[in-house]
């Protein structure tokens, strides 16, 4: 199969998908009362268990023109040192509900931008973790920083909390691109944020990049692409931009007579993975890039990958609490998320609730389906007999969930002795083969293009 032609003809160029971090996916949760719920799940982790956190932080100094995060501006430090302390009383919320001697094996800062907290924000914030939870021996607590909104002391406070992993956002280092994405970031700034993170010996480093965005042409992308392995990263996120201006207001603003087809975007992205794997960089599932000593890429070997909102990991937790506006947590039980608007949030913290405003419960096969597709994008491949031993289900009855596959999408898969494989050179087409296994229905308005 020759992938171009391939989705050509299937008309599978502009095919809208979810990027399935989830299963059901985010949209499908449902609004509600859910903090007993959520109480509920707390206390169902079992006494020493390891668990993840999750914290969003919604501020950002800047509001760059393509992000479809949820966040907001602000250009003091006031709102946010308010909303770390209405952090720590959420926390004091979790832990009137977990059990004794539980752990973190992986803790995350997200946002938005974590680094505009200011240094004795940071260490209360982690103080107050900590006091819920400490870190297991060998965890992860990663961080993601913005070049130009972080400084040695932030760094300082945070490597005293015990980070040892950092993420930065770069998309693209063309002048010009930048200017029309809203993004304004130089090599030499992003240079110097690394090497303050080397010095306090962060040993994880990962990069964000991103095709598909207005102006970007093969040589742009692959003089971004050097110069993003000219700062020595760990691993790489390479993702596709996402135009959704009906959902990210900020997007109107970018030109869209400017963005690549959906055709030059499957060759941007094909020139920067080649850049990568000719410098020693391992694939990773649908859009990372490792080095082979990393823990990722060791994960991604060994089949103990995973699928988070937060992208790849190889993190095993069975629960990720969220804390924060919007944070999504997941339970044995089922997702739960936190009120997404921010004043929101914070009023049902001061009222004493666990501000969990949206969420699924686990029903009939989502946890097998969820399985599958988390397979298909980690592994390019399910072994339908190791799933259904996991899940003490019928091997014969899941494989049956791939009849007609072959049909709707021709040359793409092969099923052999119950192991469902995604050929080759349609690992493009990973997430449209995914939605196969998805129960639910969706509108595509929300869901980011498949290539
Ligand atoms: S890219 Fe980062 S800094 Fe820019 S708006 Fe999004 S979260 Fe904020």
């Amino acid at each position: 199969m020759k992938t171009q032609s391939q989705l050509r003809k299937l008309g599978l160029f502009d095919a809208r998908v979810p990027r399935y971090t989830s299963y059901p996916t985010a949209p499908q949760f449902k609004p509600g009362d859910w903090s007993d719920k959520a109480a509920g799940w707390l206390r169902a982790i079992p006494e020493g268990a390891s668990v993840s956190l999750y914290v969003h932080v919604p501020f950002c100094r800047r509001l760059c023109w393509f992000c479809a995060c949820r966040t907001q501006g602000t250009k003091t430090a006031e709102p946010v040192g308010a909303y770390v302390e209405t952090l720590q009383k959420e926390l004091r919320l979790i832990k009137a509900h977990l059990p004794d001697g539980v752990t973190l094996s992986h803790l995350h800062w997200g946002g938005g931008t974590p680094t505009l907290l200011e240094p004795q924000m940071i260490a209360d914030l982690a103080g107050a973790i900590f006091d819920v939870a400490p870190l297991a021996e060998g965890a992860q607590f990663s961080v993601e920083i913005d070049p130009t909104e972080v400084d040695a002391a932030r760094i300082d406070a945070l490597a005293e909390a015990g980070f040892n992993r950092a993420s930065i956002g770069v998309q693209d280092f063309d002048p010009m691109i930048q200017e029309v994405i809203g993004r304004p970031q130089s090599h030499e700034v992003t240079r110097e944020a690394v090497e303050l993170l080397r010095a306090r010996g962060i040993r994880s480093l990962n990069v964000d990049l991103l095709y598909g965005l207005p102006h970007q042409t093969e040589a742009r992308i692959t003089d971004s692409v050097k110069k993003v392995i000219d700062l020595g990263p760990d691993r790489i996120a390479l993702f596709g931009y996402a135009h959704v201006p009906w959902m990210s207001k900020r997007q109107q603003l970018i030109p869209t007579d400017a963005l690549p087809t959906p055709e030059q975007r499957l060759d941007l992205f094909n020139t920067a993975r080649d850049l990568f794997l000719a410098d020693g960089f391992e694939e990773i599932g649908i859009d990372h890039f490792a080095r082979p000593d990393d823990g990722l890429a060791i994960a991604h070997r060994n089949g103990t990958m995973h699928r988070n909102f937060q992208g790849y990991t190889e993190d095993q937790a069975e629960v990720m609490i969220p804390v924060g506006a919007s944070a999504i947590g997941r339970f044995p039980q089922g997702y739960a998320q936190n009120e997404p608007a921010t004043s929101k949030y914070q009023e049902r913290v001061l009222r004493g609730e666990l501000p969990v405003a949206r969420g699924h419960a686990f029903v009939g096969d989502d946890r097998l389906r969820g399985r599958i597709i988390e397979k298909l994008l980690c592994d390019f491949r399910v072994d339908f007999n190791a799933v259904a031993a996991e899940h003490g289900a019928d091997a014969q009855a899941l494989a049956a969930m791939a009849e007609g596959l072959e049909d709707v999408l021709p040359e793409t898969t092969e099923l052999s002795g119950g192991v469902l494989t995604i050929r080759e050179d349609a690992r493009p087409l990973a997430r449209i083969i995914a939605r196969w296994f998805d129960a639910y229905e969706m509108s595509a308005a929300g869901h980011s293009q498949a290539v």
